[in-house]
């Protein structure tokens, strides 16, 4: 995608463990060059001065400025004028992309060390590889939030973010993205609605159709916000930059809607937005504009953004952007013009972005022209080769768990298909043209395969963990919660009633265990699909008595526990009888030739159960309510016993009291029962 941030810097990769030693030699010698050095210059003093002359601004050509520059050092001596004059000179030359140059600058002009914009892209002219460039600037948005500055913090994390994901690193660059979203001030517009568009970016690049959409609405959400910043007087954000980045954000929506959703029309809703006003990216907009019209069949109109598009000004394009809105206007044309020529299409430059070579390459290997067809795959398989697979390869390095790793050699195994195929179905490939035919079939089903894969890989893992965390935390019978589900809420639950308490001291938690009476004989006489119904609508009934944060979940077998938040002690017994009234009140009609009669049993207890420092296990207080069920059972079922303490002063009794009788506990005045 077309982005206002200039790409990953360029430079050499060190991968492998030789250079291990001299990058990290490296990021040193950097930081210690770093370091500041102006040591009786403030960040203010330079803020403070005054602004520089528009003639310089405005000026176009870069040796002029620099020029300008030069001669503004000559002329001062002022340590504010002329670090600020270095720091400039160090932007053009960075800005230009010549590192090279750039990077001389920071060590004669450190920078201080709450000017975080220029420290931040020091360390990314002087840093070549992002293995050393990742750690540096994590480090350095440590300072920043450290030193109390979270806009310059969030800043530096999303230049990383951004950097990661055209790098290929999905998972860091949304982790970092998220963090940064997570550090800007809330009234700091500008940066939020930045930070929002370059998420949505990534989503939208990286990402599959769900997440395409969400970063979409992200898109939409982003502008609303900058709308509301522009037209309240109150707002003090630069209101031309605000402007510019609302049709930035129209301008991407289109791009999401061309590139990725090939959804022609809404693409053309928001160029024609772009289309409207003068602006950095209208170049841009009208030869995508094109494109979508012509797809629509809508050529008359197509033709007009293509006449608009070349009349444009090139502005700041680089010959790469360039080049790929000449292809796409060009594929345009193709659409009333059979014969016109794609050869912008066939000679992308490297470094054009993957987004648009894969469109571009997909489209022409659509071609009904055999040499126009077979260089898009070329183009495509190129780009697999040279930057879709290191990026997968680069994911397989920060795989940490076995299911990862297992799931990466699946996909290496896919791979190494993709290139046997290749290779073999490339050395027939001469051979006939039916054959040749199948080669493009094949490779292009393959390439698609991985391309999802890629496209995929991030939602489905996701996906996949919620269901299995949610498998294993639901009982398939009755949708209830299970065991395990109930082991991880109980803890929020007792955390609840301790805040609870502090507020209504007669707050407390009613725990409840109840069993179906005689349910093996139900099982005997109608078979164990109804007694499968019997617990389901025993759920459903129980369900239908109970409150949103209490929590009910399947025991076992025919055994259900019920936690229950009580704003008084007595409400304890009430839910008791409530609970029975709901099993026994109404025969179950589940599809027997009479409704069935069905009783429970229930053990309750109360908890707090001992008000002592140390409170005993909650799985002893469920043992505990255990016993008064069996009791309750003993005495003819279909009832609840609930336990009321007595003289039980510390966990170590309550143990105690567990290994023997209830009865034997009930007799030496330990706990007292009621039941009903
Ligand atoms: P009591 O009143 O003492 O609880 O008698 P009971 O018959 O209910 O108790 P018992 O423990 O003897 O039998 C429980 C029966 O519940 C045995 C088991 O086959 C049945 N059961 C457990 N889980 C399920 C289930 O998921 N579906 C069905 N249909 N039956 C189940
Ligand atoms: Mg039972
Ligand atoms: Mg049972």
């Amino acid at each position: 995608m077309p982005t206002p941030r200039p790409a990953p810097a360029p430079g050499p990769r060190r991968p492998g463990t030789r250079h291990l030693l001299a990058a990290a030699l490296c990021a040193q010698f950097a930081l210690l060059a770093l370091a500041p050095a102006h040591a009786e210059l403030r960040v203010e003093q330079v803020r403070a001065l005054p602004p520089l002359p528009a003639s310089y601004e405005q000026e176009p050509s870069l040796d002029a400025r620099l020029a300008w520059l030069q001669q503004r050092l000559a002329q001062t001596q002022d340590p504010a004028e002329r670090y600020r004059t270095l720091r400039l000179r160090f932007d053009e030359y960075f800005l230009a992309y010549r590192l090279s140059e750039a990077a001389p600058l920071c060590r004669q002009n450190p920078p201080l060390r709450e000017d975080f914009v220029y420290r931040e892209r020091c360390l990314l002219a002087t840093l070549q590889s992002e293995d050393e460039q990742v750690p540096a600037l994590l480090a350095l948005a440590t300072e920043a939030r450290t030193l109390g500055k979270p806009a310059a913090a969030a800043e530096v994390l999303s230049g990383l973010a951004w950097r990661q994901s055209q790098a290929g690193d999905i998972a860091g660059a949304f982790e970092n993205f998220e963090a940064a979203l997570s550090l800007v001030p809330a009234e700091n517009v500008q940066l939020l609605s930045d930070l929002m568009m370059d998420t949505a970016a990534s989503y939208i690049v990286n990402g599959d159709e769900a997440y395409i959409r969400k970063g979409i609405a992200l898109l939409a959400n982003a502008r609303e916000q900058m709308e509301r910043a522009l037209n309240d007087p109150a707002d003090r954000s630069d209101k031309d930059m605000l402007r510019d980045a609302i049709l930035l954000s129209e301008f991407n929506r289109g791009i999401a809607y061309v590139l990725h959703l090939g959804d022609y029309t809404r693409a053309l809703e928001h160029f024609d937005r772009v289309n409207a006003e003068p602006s950095a990216y209208r170049a841009s907009a009208l030869s995508f504009a094109a494109l979508a019209a012509a797809e629509l069949g809508e050529h008359e109109r197509a033709r007009r953004y293509v006449a608009r598009a070349t009349r444009e000004p090139a502005g700041d394009f680089s010959p790469t952007v360039q080049q790929y809105l000449s292809c796409y206007r060009d594929l345009a044309q193709r659409h009333w013009q059979p014969g016109h020529s794609l050869a912008s299409c066939l000679n992308l430059k490297p470094d054009t972005t993957t987004e648009v070579q894969l469109d571009v390459y997909k489209r022409l290997s659509r071609s009904e022209d055999p040499a126009i067809a077979l260089a898009g795959l070329r183009g495509l398989k190129t780009l697999f080769l040279d930057k879709l697979e290191p990026q997968l390869r680069r994911r397989g390095s920060q795989a940490a768990s076995k299911a990862e790793l297992a799931r990466l050699q699946r996909e290496s195994e896919l791979k190494s298909v993709v290139l046997r195929q290749q290779a073999e179905l490339q050395r027939e490939r001469d051979a006939t043209h039916t054959q040749r035919q199948q080669f493009f079939i094949a490779l292009s089903l393959l390439l698609g395969a991985v391309l999802l894969l890629i496209g995929l890989q991030w939602r489905a893992k996701k996906k996949l963990a919620e269901q299995f965390e949610h498998l294993s935390l639901v009982d398939s019978l009755t949708q209830l919660g299970n065991r395990r589900y109930l082991e991880q809420h109980i803890g929020r639950e007792l955390a609840h009633l301790q805040r609870a308490r502090r507020s209504n001291p007669a707050a407390s938690l009613g725990l409840y265990v109840f069993d179906v009476d005689h349910f093996k004989s139900i099982n005997d006489r109608h078979g164990h699909g109804v007694g499968d119904k019997v617990l389901v609508t025993l759920s459903r009934r129980v369900q239908a008595i109970t409150r949103e944060t209490d929590l009910l979940v399947r025991w076992g077998g025919e055994e259900f526990l019920l936690l229950a938040r009580l704003d008084c002690p007595e409400r304890c017994a009430q839910i008791a009888a409530r609970l029975l009234q709901a099993v026994n009140g109404t025969p179950f009609a589940v599809g027997a030739a009479e409704p069935i009669p069905v009783t429970c049993t229930i053990g309750a207890v109360r908890l707090p159960f001992i008000e002592a420092a140390d409170a005993p296990a909650w799985t002893n207080l469920v043992a505990l309510a255990d016993l008064a069920l069996y009791e309750g059972k003993a005495r003819g079922r279909n009832r609840w016993v609930l336990v009321n303490n007595q003289a039980l002063r510390d966990a170590e009794g309550l143990a105690q009291a567990l290994q023997r009788p209830l009865q034997q506990s009930v007799a030496e005045g330990l706990v007292e029962l009621s039941t009903g």
